[in-house]
């Protein structure tokens, strides 16, 4: 039993147009979206019974908002006694950071986990930035009680932000930390009533207060636009008294399918973050480049090579990747010419140097060799050389040409600590190359690459010829770990209900550590993410789902003789008119990235609060302190109990797992070593043909392996 669901799914119903729109208007998709309809979520679980007619029991549909209010009597006690104090006007109410946090065990994990993936968007985006509780006065108490909801701004004594049922979405923590913040929600600006119409009979009875409004002697717009795009907007149906009747509509009617988007943050959502906390610069982006202004984001060509690579100008037979050659006299990329030169002739493209702040980094950028098989694009970094001079390289990673003239991406993974450069180097394969190898849209984060990266190309063709319920399966891929996972995606829905969602889901793949890996995989957590390929990191508003393994969920299949686990995911993952707005579908293709982490740490985070008298506050003032907890966040450290796994108490390069506060070693399989702590050498090779003969071929989620493992243990020891 291992693959259980922690956590019912939250779809999400808008997104926008696209950053980049340089074709006129689509006039369908605007007269799509007058239709005030909205589609919402129903959690289904299907049947654990009823799994024999097929390999995939999905939560279905869809579910309703999750129930987001707000403290409002606190809102309103403390305007009425304070009220020429604003959140936002008054500083007061503005944090310091990092802001320590703490995470009650009262959170499913799901929720941790997603609480601290919001903290890196924050982190990426802007200067906001968090660390756990040390006995600071003030500090956010993560904790499920009832519903989604925070208070706004710093209370200055510690507060409660509320992760409750249906809450443990990225995007759902993203708002309650803006309101944190200091952010009301959008429709309660002054001005709301020129953007939007409030059907106040048509709220809920006791839940007006939600859409109060607030004037602008109270809360500020920071000199920004209404933004029906704002990740604090509601949704159309916020509080409503009448199912699908809406209590919220946009006077311009396009943005009823646009309200209440909860993917990420809007651009406007992160200029009025920066400019409330006067941010210059965030946390984790290093470097981006889109190549369309002349400094070339202060590239270098090394002088040391014999050819370059030279900025080009969008053309009908090179289209760049930025704009993909929508827009005239823009868009423009870099290319290194492979048709002339003689074989292994090369060019080294160079960044400017960077100074990191974590010790791991995602190179992440898209290119495309239109050449002969065999041309190579090579990643390199340079890094100190110990005297302060940037000299010493490495080679990271090469991509060889396969003779697919598309644009493609890559996620690099770097490792650095110190000051460095990366460099692309292009390298012409063969004599007969007759094209060029182009690179685009650079993207150099502190963040951990993505386990998973699957490119699906022609979607469009895809969704106009795959049956409903018929899935497009991966690869499978591998996690840190050593699972092997798959993604499935339904391009039009796996069940009639949902023909115009595209639906995702995750299965295991039987793969050669199984013998290792510990089973059931349970406080795993699973992250599916649509990729919105817009060029700027920091304006992406992907499409994230989360859940957590469990361990429920699987039963006995007469079939396989076996276990089998049900494969979980959303048929409502995204809808294909939100496919096409903004940049999922660049170049009709639709990228994935998803992940598959252990979040056994995460499981006893809660720390007691301890009483204090203010002095024990980390703050600008103590930059040692800063210092010192800035290293820990990246590894996401959180407060544990002890682990009997620490240290290793495993030999031979046993694997050691925790449970129930008791370790156990994972033996080698490689090398046949066996016993409680891997210390003997087992020359009786029966078990491993048995775990081979288990292992070959995919199975797709099934528990076959764990059964085959556990009755060769039996026989064997
Ligand atoms: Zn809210």
């Amino acid at each position: 039993m291992w693959f259980g669901h922690k956590s019912p799914p939250v779809a999400s119903v808008a997104l926008l147009s696209s950053t980049v729109q340089c074709q006129a208007p689509d006039h369908k998709a605007s007269k799509q979206a007058v239709k005030t309809r909205v589609r919402f979520l129903l959690l289904i679980k299907h049947n654990s019974t009823d799994q024999s007619s097929s390999p995939i029991a999905v939560f279905i549909g869809v579910f309703v908002l999750a129930a987001e209010e707000h403290k409002s009597t606190w809102i309103q006690t403390w305007a009425q006694q304070t009220p020429s104090r604003n959140a936002i006007l008054d500083e007061t109410r503005r944090w310091k950071f990092p802001i320590p946090f703490i995470l009650t065990d009262s959170l499913e994990l799901n929720a941790k986990g997603v609480i601290l993936q919001a903290f890196e968007e924050y982190r990426l985006r802007s200067c906001v930035d968090f660390k756990p509780y040390e006995g600071e006065s003030t500090y956010i108490s993560f904790t499920k009680l009832s519903g989604c909801w925070s208070y706004v701004g710093d209370d200055k004594k510690g507060q409660n932000v509320s992760i409750g049922e249906r809450c443990d979405n990225k995007a759902i923590v993203e708002h309650e930390l803006l309101h944190a913040l200091g952010f009301y929600h959008e429709q309660s600006r002054a001005d709301r009533d020129d953007y939007v119409k409030i059907w106040w009979d048509q709220i809920e009875e006791g839940k007006e207060h939600n859409f109060n409004k607030y004037e602008d002697d109270f809360i500020t717009d920071l000199n920004t636009p209404y933004d029906y795009e704002s990740i604090m907007h509601y949704r159309p149906l916020s509080f409503n008294k009448n199912e699908s009747i809406p209590t919220i509509t946009a006077t311009i009617p396009f943005f009823n399918d646009v309200i209440g988007q909860r993917l990420d943050f809007s651009a406007v959502d992160i200029t009025r973050l920066n400019r409330m906390y006067d941010c210059a610069n965030t946390h984790t982006l290093l470097d981006q480049c889109s190549f369309e202004l002349n400094n070339i984001c202060g590239m270098i060509q090394n002088e040391d090579d014999n050819a370059d690579w030279v900025q080009m100008l969008s053309s009908p037979a090179d289209t760049d990747h930025t704009l993909s050659g929508r827009c005239r006299d823009s868009g423009y990329f870099m290319k290194f010419d492979t048709s002339s030169g003689v074989v292994g002739s090369s060019a080294l493209l160079e960044s400017r140097i960077l100074y990191p702040k974590r010790h791991e980094q995602c190179l992440n950028f898209f290119y495309k060799m239109t050449g002969a098989a065999g041309d190579k694009l090579v990643i390199w970094v340079r890094t100190d050389d110990g005297t302060g001079t940037v000299h010493n390289v490495k080679k990271i990673h090469t991509i060889t040409g396969d003779g697919d003239k598309a644009w493609k991406i890559a996620h690099v993974t770097l490792k650095v600590s110190e000051k460095f450069r990366y460099f692309f180097q292009g390298i012409r394969g063969s004599s007969n190359s007759s094209g060029a190898i182009l690179i685009d849209d650079i993207t150099l984060t502190e963040t951990i690459c993505p386990s998973a990266v699957w490119q699906i190309h022609n979607f469009t063709s895809l969704l106009a010829t795959t049956p409903n319920g018929t899935p497009l399966t991966s690869e499978c891929f591998y996690n840190p770990e050593g699972y092997s996972f798959g993604i499935s995606v339904y391009p039009n829905g796996r069940d009639d209900a949902y023909s115009d969602y595209v639906g995702m889901t995750m299965h295991l793949c039987s793969g050669e550590n199984d013998a290792v890996m510990e089973w059931p995989a349970m406080n795993r957590q699973v992250t599916i993410v649509a990729l919105d390929q817009d060029p700027d990191v920091k304006l992406r508003m992907s499409s994230t789902r989360s859940f957590t393994t469990a361990t429920s969920g699987a039963t006995w299949d007469d079939s396989c003789q076996c276990h089998r686990g049900t494969d979980f995911g959303w048929s409502t993952f995204i809808s294909h008119q939100h496919l096409r707005r903004r940049s999922f579908l660049k170049n009709d293709d639709l990228i994935i990235t998803a992940d598959f982490n252990d979040l056994t740490h995460l499981i006893k985070t809660e720390v007691p609060v301890i009483p204090t008298n203010g002095n024990n506050d980390i703050t600008d003032g103590k930059p040692m302190n800063m210092v010192k907890l800035r290293q820990d966040v990246p590894k996401h450290r959180e407060a544990r109990s002890a682990n009997p796994c620490h240290p290793n108490p495993c030999f031979n390069g046993g694997v050691c797992v925790e449970g129930k506060g008791k370790a156990t070693c994972r033996c080698v399989f490689t090398m046949y070593y066996t016993g409680k702590r891997c210390d003997q050498m087992n020359l009786n090779r029966g078990i491993v043909g048995a775990l081979v003969g288990g292992a070959a071929g995919t199975v797709v989620l099934t528990l076959a392996i764990l059964t085959v493992i556990k009755r060769a243990q039996s026989n064997t020891f």
